[in-house]
């Protein structure tokens, strides 16, 4: 039991409560247990969760992640704001998901694609809601024991998923990318530095999208990200391969002179394990 609990991840400090401060409307109420990824979006199986800097390093084989039997979850955000403002968005995060899929899989089985890009429909903005909630969600319970306070970054994407759709307009970039991977990263921010430059950067991802949002027109962004406008009618994914070095951004191994600092508990990781 002792060996257990000292290889156990430390993320398990960070899920159990049962009232505190939502994270979205800063009101103190009963927590709701959230799905990231959302249901319907991915096949919900047993995972374990991890902190994301549990991944390397010389105790990372030793580490045990906390399982769920059922996807994983995060209690940090009210009922009304888990499904007033978020859950019935996660639909369109789910249509989109399923309809790339499909033709990612044509993608890979049918050798002879012309071109790497592919398309889908999207309502911009019901599809951004989701997926900035999900990412405000995707934390500690630490969070939610202490009011919250004002925050330049944080404030306009609580807004935007409370119902503002300009909220967004003067304060942040949206970028999105082909995610090939099974495991779901989720970072609340983190702030990355490259060149000289530092910008904080918010992450979901999950097959097979990673979506990020960024400080408008400061943003750091991989290369080959495409840009979210909240008008924007479809959404175009690039499945070349020259993407994937890049895929797991900003958790891709630094390169050159990059750097990146974070809260431990706001960067998770979830996988699946076998049954
Ligand atoms: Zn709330």
């Amino acid at each position: 039991m002792g060996k257990y609990s000292q290889s156990i991840s430390k993320r398990f400090e960070h899920t159990k409560i049962n009232a505190g401060y939502c994270l979205i409307c800063g009101e103190y109420r009963k927590l709701s247990v959230d799905h990231v990824p959302p249901k319907g979006a991915i096949t919900i199986t047993k995972v374990e969760q991890r902190h994301i800097s549990e991944l390397t390093g010389a105790d990372a084989s030793r580490i045990k992640g906390v399982p769920s039997p059922n996807g994983s979850k995060f209690k940090t955000i009210c009922h009304e704001c888990n499904n007033r403002h978020i859950g019935w968005c996660d639909g369109e995060v789910a249509n989109v998901c399923k309809f790339l899929t499909t033709q990612i899989k044509d993608y890979f089985f049918y050798a002879n694609n012309v071109s790497t890009l592919i398309f889908s429909k999207v309502d911009a903005v019901k599809f951004a809601r989701a997926m900035v909630g999900h990412i405000l969600s995707a934390t500690s319970v630490e969070e939610c024991k202490i009011v919250q306070g004002n925050s330049e970054y944080l404030d306009p994407l609580k807004s935007f998923v409370l119902g503002n759709d300009k909220a967004l307009q003067n304060s942040h970039d949206i970028y999105y990318w082909f995610y090939p991977f099974n495991k779901h990263l989720s970072a609340k921010c983190v702030s990355f530095y490259n060149n000289g430059h530092i910008a904080p950067v918010s992450l979901l991802s999950f097959f097979p999208i990673a979506f990020m949002v960024t400080k408008k027109n400061e943003g750091i962004y991989p290369s080959h990200s495409n840009k979210l406008s909240l008008t924007d009618k479809a959404l175009v994914l690039d499945l070349s391969s020259r993407g994937f070095e890049y895929a797991e951004f900003p958790f891709h191994g630094l390169k050159g002179n990059q750097m990146m600092a974070y809260t431990e508990f706001q960067t998770i990781v979830s996988y699946p394990i076998g049954q």
